[in-house]
């Protein structure tokens, strides 16, 4: 197939392009790099099935050639990041997974759209069915990456009614690995930059609300299996193990052999209290489950960021 990831110079999206280019297809990957980097595709640079487009989503894409399907990935993530590109995120959720349905209707291609827990907001239902409509609120926020988020399966589900594009949604639950951006804010590597340099990780709250942690490579494998389905309602891929942030927290400073111990910051608003997903529809329609454990994939994921570290310490000194 020949294959349109955009984000994919992202965290999540530049994992798809190797899985894709891995599994023998062509992939195009597009990304304005406003929270993406070319360093996360610059090993694929030599590959002649793998070709970087610059460009914001947002914009009328035009694309030469035949495509079989687009993996629709192109949106800021990290709550920190959606906080400071709130428009951008709100255009990127919605004008351009119009963009990204348009191009599939006029190719005729498949699209996946990345969609998140987030749609559930702060959830009264736990864990979280894909049948539960959630519990958002609209002007907090991080109602502009919930409500993008939310648009954007409507949107989907309107072109998959009207004008029958082929479709599918992946809600994705927290998701760690390599290539996640120090600076992007989030719980992961906030704590391991911290532990890292030897300093106390910043809890905020009491630390007793709940996340489930997926490694990166069960969720690509379980995108790539949707991607091949013929489901066309939302589906949650996420890992089901669940733990408080305080315990994430003591995982973290365990593993890194950290002494600096914790200090409390405060909540921000609307921080979800509680989130696990029910992946009784993934596990049942795609035979599908997560299988990296939480203390495996951190100790790659920690070991991954060690080495940045060193790499970007070399590059200031010189
Ligand atoms: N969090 C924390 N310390 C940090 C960063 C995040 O305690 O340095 C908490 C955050 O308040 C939330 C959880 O960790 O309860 C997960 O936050 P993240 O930003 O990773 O993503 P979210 O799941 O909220 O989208």
């Amino acid at each position: 197939m020949r294959i349109l990831v955009t984000g994919g110079a992202g965290f999540l999206g530049s994992h798809l392009c190797d899985r894709l280019l891995a599994e023998g297809h062509n992939v195009i990957a597009m990304d304005n790099l406003i929270t993406g980097s070319t360093d996360n595709i610059a090993h694929l640079a030599g590959n002649s099935r793998f070709q970087f487009i610059e460009q914001d989503v947002t914009q009328y894409i035009y694309l030469k050639g035949p495509l079989d399907a687009i993996l629709h990935f192109a949106s800021p993530a990290s709550p920190v990041d959606y906080l400071e590109l709130p428009i951008q995120t709100l255009k990127v959720g919605s004008l351009g997974t119009h963009n990204a349905l348009g191009l599939a209707l006029a190719k005729n291609a498949r699209l996946l759209l990345a969609s998140t827990s987030e749609v559930y907001g702060d959830p009264i239902v736990h864990p979280q069915p894909e049948t539960y409509w959630g519990n958002v609120n609209p002007i907090g926020p991080r109602g502009v990456y919930d409500e993008a988020k939310r648009f954007a399966e409507a949107m989907t589900m309107a072109y998959h009614r009207a004008h029958g594009v082929d479709t599918r949604i992946v809600r994705i639950f927290n998701t760690y690995g390599p290539r996640m951006r120090l600076d992007d804010g989030r719980v992961v590597p906030n704590f391991i930059g911290q532990a890292l340099r030897g300093e106390p990780l910043t809890i905020y709250g009491d630390g007793r609300q709940t996340r489930s942690f997926c490694f990166v490579s069960d969720l690509v494998d379980g995108i790539y299996r949707l991607l091949l389905s013929d489901e066309s309602d939302p589906v949650n891929i996420g890992n089901p193990a669940e733990l408080t942030i305080g315990q994430f927290a003591d995982v973290i400073n365990r593993q890194t052999q950290n002494p600096a111990g914790v200090i409390y910051e405060p909540l921000p608003v609307d921080d979800p209290k509680q989130r696990q997903p029910d992946i009784t529809k993934a596990r049942t329609l795609l035979g599908w489950e997560p299988k990296v454990p939480l203390e495996q994939g951190m100790a790659q994921t920690i070991a991954w960021f060690a080495e940045k570290l060193r790499v970007d310490a070399i590059a200031l000194a010189a």
